[in-house]
């Protein structure tokens, strides 16, 4: 395994591109790496966000971060990919469009250098990046559906050791739930079978308007500093809040049979987290030609609201709203 061509880096900023393809356009299409390199030794950092091409808003939060940060106090490098996936961003979707399956770059690490597309992307990250770090997180966010969330999903099917440091990563980034959660394919799930820890924050979506977009983004950039803190990179920040810690037997979503203009009754933020009681009305589906309520969305337990989302017009089969059943959720102090 060959040393990537930013280990040479000395303190300060460094952006490049790697190629992978040439598209049907006649572009090439590159893979964008940001390196920061701090003054001091210190672990490598890898962020890897837009796996999925709608999800906008860490890059946002990372670009004011980075901006942000002295490099004469870091310890250590961050290796951010800003865009993983720019065909499926340039296209405003969340998979790579391409004559081929497996376009989906979330299923397909560590990719293959002769796969399809998406397979390739993914091998670029793997040899330039993922390779290199001590450490991880696949920053994702929800799409164009407006969703309300704040969570960091992490691999339990783990050696105990290696739970552990994926759960402390989990719970420095300070997210109100750690959610454990299993992505066979996914970037973090690759480097978690090479005994490197990384997890996925999954945070705020796109399109959420000025205060909600302002509330997530401060939650991401002390997420980072969290984590940050938490590797020794930067000064350690405040020990994280009270969490909520629950499994996929505990995860319920609740989505709607029928597409419509879902009416949201929890549009908040700050919403989410309140325990609802089973039987609490969450919303409505309406009918746009018919002017109907075609259904009601309803709690189906005693639950942590985690997942919300904006009123607006859904897909029968979406997530409109997700609980964490709380007889099976642990708080985490
Ligand atoms: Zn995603």
């Amino acid at each position: 395994m060959s040393a990537p061509l930013w280990s040479e880096q000395k303190e300060g900023r460094f952006f490049t591109r790697i190629d992978v393809t040439t598209m049907l356009n006649g572009a090439t299409l590159s893979v964008p790496l940001h390196v920061v390199t701090g003054a001091q030794a210190g672990p490598t950092f890898g962020i890897v966000t837009n796996t999925h091409g709608d999800e906008f808003l860490p890059t946002v939060a990372i670009r004011e971060f980075l901006g942000a940060l002295a490099t004469a106090q870091l310890r250590g490098r961050l290796v951010v990919v800003p865009v993983a996936n720019p065909m499926a961003t340039a296209g405003f979707g969340r998979l790579t469009p391409e004559q081929h399956g497996r376009t989906d770059l979330h299923e397909v690490y560590p990719g293959n250098a002769r796969g399809n597309t998406t397979q390739m992307i993914a091998a670029a990250i793997t040899e330039n990046v993922l390779h290199h770090v001590d450490a991880l997180i696949d920053f994702h966010s929800g799409g164009s559906g407006g969703r309300l969330q704040a969570r960091v999903d992490y691999n339990t099917s783990t050696p105990e050791d290696l739970k552990t440091r994926n759960l402390a990563l989990a719970r420095a980034f300070g997210a109100p739930f750690v959610h454990e959660n299993e992505f066979a394919g996914a970037a973090a799930h690759y480097l978690n079978g090479r005994g490197i820890p990384a997890v996925n924050p999954e945070v705020g979506g796109s399109y959420l308007g000025p205060e909600t977009t302002r509330y997530y983004t401060r939650a991401m950039i002390e997420g980072l500093k969290g984590i940050m803190g938490h590797l020794g990179m930067i000064e350690a920040v405040a020990k994280p809040r009270r969490q909520l810690q629950f499994d996929q037997k505990a995860r319920r979503e609740i989505r709607p049979k029928h597409s419509g203009y879902l009416v949201s009754y929890y549009e908040k933020a700050e919403e989410l987290g309140q325990l609802i009681k089973g039987g609490t009305k969450l919303g409505e589906v309406v009918d746009i030609y018919s002017y109907k309520v075609l259904e009601e969305l309803v709690a189906p337990f005693d639950g942590f609201l985690f997942f919300s989302r904006y009123s607006g017009v859904v897909g029968g089969g979406t997530q409109a709203f997700a609980l964490a059943e709380a007889a099976r959720s642990t708080w985490l102090d």
